[in-house]
């Protein structure tokens, strides 16, 4: 029922066994561990997941260029 479309959160990085860095696949948010947590891989995960779930995937700068320069490049 959610209007929200599917996103999953991809690890990018790895120190060690922790994940370190990771991003939503939708957005291409980006989401790192915060310091006190890198020695805890089930923390960061935790911490990573919680901030995933959080965030409002925005839409991609590109596709709000591309409907402003249709917008101005209507005829009058
Ligand atoms: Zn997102």
């Amino acid at each position: 029922m959610s209007p929200m479309p599917e996103r999953n959160l991809k690890i990018a990085r790895f120190i060690g066994v922790t994940p370190s860095v990771a991003y939503c696949d939708v957005c291409m948010l980006a989401f790192r561990t915060r310091q006190e947590n890198l020695h805890d891989a089930d923390l960061a995960k935790a911490q990573m997941q919680a901030e995933f779930d959080r965030h409002e995937c925005r839409p991609e700068q590109q596709v709000v260029d591309a409907a402003l320069v249709n917008i101005t490049n209507q005829p009058k």
